[in-house]
């Protein structure tokens, strides 16, 4: 026990569209499946152009990943393969207080990557002639200048690379406020509603078959986060991914510390709009074998050598849970999806400890800050860490956008904005391409983005 309360997270499901005050549609031009970040952001591009979307939501709206992550909007750092839909990202996300009208707890208070020795920092510094490439600000940042970013002795951390255009934003409060934007420009959004499955004829998508009944769409997207591979394996389209804990505190109001968010292995630091941070442990983050990591094993060996570091690999619950889940079922009965409307897990212990002796000994100025609320977060991964949006060959007008491996809220929007245009058939062939579900089957060499 490491003698911090643990408090369960308080999901709110404020803007609840409960199937009984919301009768399901029976129709619609493209349903969504999962109300995530990157369901309500597609939600929400779609219906400003018009198209009629139907959105179901198997628990409430941001009650996953999109609800339990840091919040940092980064691109610093990022793969080069998805920093263009990033910084696309970052420029809807300057829009969207206006454009929702709500404060989503967004602003530009910048990235840090503190580094303990001149080694890190050197290989930190890799990375500047990809932010040159792509036109960004990141610079490498020390002494008197590292002191304006972070208030907090800069003597402890040789320097850091720094993104001043980073944001952040309120997880949660941002995903909802997404849903009920996208639910002002038409459409229709429905929790507490399982889809089960497919309805399918002629290889062709005729709709989907929720816990309330059929509705027919010409187009279905399973944004379905951690459940996108279950889902996908039940209609014999296989996704390969693979869930991660992370575990994750936020603090009272403390000290100002930084506008931003900091990283480092040990601590990683973002400034919440109430005043407090959330803290997570900046490297230990615990797989739980699953079947399905011995099936992917191969796939996913680069970015287990990537990340050892900071990855554990544990045995336990989590596999007996997986073998006794179902891999197909009848569409006329409950599914494994209605069975577990959010996954919530336990943060772990151990990991809290480390967290709070880790603010004590690098960042002593907020040591002492009562965490209010613990969480952990399943996140899921894709074999290079990088998205999946794509159609799947085969079954046409059935596209899957997953994968988003740890870094999905911030790129949330940009991803939003190009399913909407690729299920409209206008997205870029380019982005398309290196997107692929197909790239992990085809022998491309499968290369790891960053982790972090
Ligand atoms: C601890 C942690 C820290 C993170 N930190 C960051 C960060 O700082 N910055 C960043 O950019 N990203 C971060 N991430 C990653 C980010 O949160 C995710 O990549 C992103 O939220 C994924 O969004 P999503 O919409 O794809 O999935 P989710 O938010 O998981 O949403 C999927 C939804 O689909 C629903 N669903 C599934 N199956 C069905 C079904 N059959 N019927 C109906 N509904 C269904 C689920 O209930 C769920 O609500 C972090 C993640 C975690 C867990």
């Amino acid at each position: 026990m490491t003698g911090e309360q643990q408090v369960p997270l308080a999901v709110a499901d404020e803007w609840a569209w409960h199937a009984v005050d919301n009768p399901t549609p029976s129709a619609a031009d493209v349903v969504i499946i999962g109300g995530g970040i990157v369901g309500c952001s597609a939600a929400f591009y779609l219906a400003r152009q018009g198209v009629q979307v139907a959105l179901f939501e198997k628990g409430v709206i941001s009650g996953e990943q999109s609800g339990r992550n840091w919040g940092w909007i980064r691109q610093q750092g990022r793969s080069p393969v998805e920093l263009p839909m990033m910084v696309r990202s970052l420029r809807l996300w300057q829009e969207l207080p206006a454009e929702l009208g709500e404060d989503i707890g967004f602003r530009q208070g910048g990235t840090l990557y503190l580094a303990e020795t001149s080694a890190q920092l050197a290989k930190l510094g890799e990375w500047l002639p990809t932010a040159r490439e792509h036109g960004l600000d990141t610079r490498l940042v020390a002494g008197r200048e590292l002191d304006e970013i972070l208030k907090s002795g800069s003597s402890r951390w040789t320097g850091a690379l720094h993104t001043a255009s980073d944001g952040r934003a309120e997880p949660g409060r941002a995903t909802r406020a997404i849903a009920r934007g996208a639910c002002r420009a038409g459409a229709r959004i429905v929790s507490h509603c399982a889809v089960r499955g497919l309805e399918r004829a002629a290889g062709r998508i005729q709709g989907v078959v929720t816990e309330h009944g059929v509705v027919a769409a010409r187009a279905v997207v399973c944004a379905g986060g951690a459940w996108t591979r279950l889902f996908c394996g039940s209609i014999g389209i296989t996704v390969p991914q693979l869930p991660v804990l992370g575990t994750v505190a936020r603090t009272a109001p403390a000290a100002p510390l930084l506008d931003g968010q900091a990283w480092s292995p040990r601590i990683a630091v973002r400034r919440r709009a109430d005043g407090g941070y959330t803290v997570a442990h900046g490297g230990s983050s615990l797989h739980s074998l699953v079947p399905a990591t011995f099936r992917f094993a191969l796939k996913f060996l680069p970015a287990l050598r990537q990340g050892y570091e900071s990855l554990r690999l544990g045995v336990g619950r989590e596999f007996f849970k997986a073998l006794a889940t179902p891999a197909r079922w009848n569409l006329d009965a409950p599914t494994p999806f209605e069975r577990e409307r959010a996954l919530d897990p336990a943060p772990e212990d151990r990991v809290l400890g480390q967290l709070r002796a880790a603010m004590r000994h690098w960042l002593p100025e907020i040591a002492d800050a009562p965490f209010l609320e613990t969480w952990g977060g399943m996140i899921e991964v894709s074999p290079d860490v990088l998205p999946i949006i794509s159609n799947v060959e085969g079954l046409e007008g059935f596209y899957v956008a997953t994968g988003f491996s740890g870094h999905g809220f911030g790129i949330g929007p940009g991803a939003g904005r190009f399913i909407a245009d690729m299920v409209n058939g206008t997205a870029d062939r380019l982005e398309l391409a290196s997107f692929r579900l197909s790239r992990f089957f085809d022998g491309s060499p499968i290369r790891p983005g960053p982790a972090v």
